[in-house]
């Protein structure tokens, strides 16, 4: 048995095992079998995580991360959840293996999904022109002209990077305004390959083999047009991934896990969460990696609070 198991392997959850690890508790992280790094595995440049005044590859800062709770003792398995057991003083976590394992304390990490429109045409083209990552489907769309949904800063990014491929690039938006930050929507405004689509909802995706184009309708006056391009990124927002603990674990209005206060406390003792999938509002590499120090503190506190009989029959 396990003094602490993390889930996730994003900023927060190799945060977190950072400071378990160097507090001795040689925490098992379940990095998952595809997304381990999570999100930042599908950025280019991270220009905003303070210490990198130049700049650096979301793969790389991750990979960082990773050697970094490696070195301390964290012990870290590629492989998925698929159920948890939470509500009893151990914790059982199952993996796609078929392994369960036992722990403590758990800490969640499990950050984010992907938003999708939500058209069957979607799923439909899902690999055959739709993508929801531009580093690593950018290159097929070379000399070609495509599109990206959304206003936020994943979009903003994703547009000015596709331009280094693409030969023209649209934004569609919902809105007449951006919510990306200013920074952002310069960069995107100022670049001469991409054309903003405003007020404008992808209503269907067409096309029967690949992506033909696709209508958008407009949000004030309800036209509908067709707009030829050959890809579309997606690029509308994340989602908390909870789908692991429901009706186990409280979730707040907004569908992330309810933390107490400032801490990373759930409802359920020595269950602990952090990262995106505790933040409807900041989600930010940096904000990540700081509630994974304080779900690791927290843990530490609960594991101490433990009497040594309890303790002794965890590493
Ligand atoms: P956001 O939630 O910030 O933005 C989502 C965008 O998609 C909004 O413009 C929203 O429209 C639109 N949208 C949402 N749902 C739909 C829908 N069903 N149909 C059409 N459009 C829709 O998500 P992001 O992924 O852009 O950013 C998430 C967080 O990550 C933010 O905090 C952001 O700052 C951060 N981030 C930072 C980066 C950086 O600093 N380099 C890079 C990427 C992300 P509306 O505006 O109308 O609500």
């Amino acid at each position: 048995m396990r003094q602490v198991i993390i889930i996730g392997s994003g900023p927060a959850g190799y945060t977190a095992a950072i400071y378990a690890a160097r507090a001795n508790f040689k925490p098992l992280v379940i990095a998952s079998s595809v997304e381990a790094g999570g999100e930042l595995m599908n950025t280019t440049e991270v220009e905003n995580f303070p210490g990198f005044p130049e700049g650096i590859m979301g793969p790389e800062l991750m990979g960082r991360m990773q050697e970094q709770a490696a070195k301390f003792g964290a012990e870290i398995l590629l492989d998925d959840v698929t159920a948890v057991d939470l509500t009893g003083e151990i914790k059982k976590v199952t993996l796609g293996s078929g392994e369960t394992h036992e722990a403590l304390s758990v800490i969640f990490a499990t950050g984010s999904a992907n938003r999708k429109l939500g058209l069957p045409s979607e799923d439909r083209l899902s690999g055959y022109g739709v993508s929801w990552c531009a580093t690593c489907d950018g290159f097929f769309f070379r000399q070609k002209t495509i599109a990206v949904v959304g206003g936020g800063d994943s979009a903003m990014e994703e547009a000015n990077f596709l331009t280094r491929f693409a030969d023209k690039v649209y934004v569609i938006h919902r809105k007449d305004t951006l919510r990306a930050s200013k920074i952002m929507q310069d960069r995107a405004l100022a670049n001469p390959k991409i054309e903003f689509v405003w007020n404008a909802a992808v209503t269907e995706i067409l096309g029967d083999a690949a992506v033909t184009g696709v209508t958008v309708t407009d949000t004030v006056t309800g036209d509908k047009r067709d707009i030829a391009l050959e890809g579309l990124f997606i690029a509308i927002g994340n989602d908390p991934r909870t789908h692991l603990i429901h009706g186990q674990v409280d979730l707040a209005p907004e569908g992330t896990i309810a933390v107490q206060g400032r801490s990373s406390k759930t409802n359920l003792t020595g269950v602990f969460a952090a990262g995106d999938v505790v933040d409807p509002t900041y989600r930010q590499a940096v904000t990540a990696a700081a509630s994974g120090t304080v779900a690791a503190l927290d843990a530490e506190h609960f594991l101490q609070s433990l009497s040594a009989d309890v303790l002794a029959g965890a590493i």
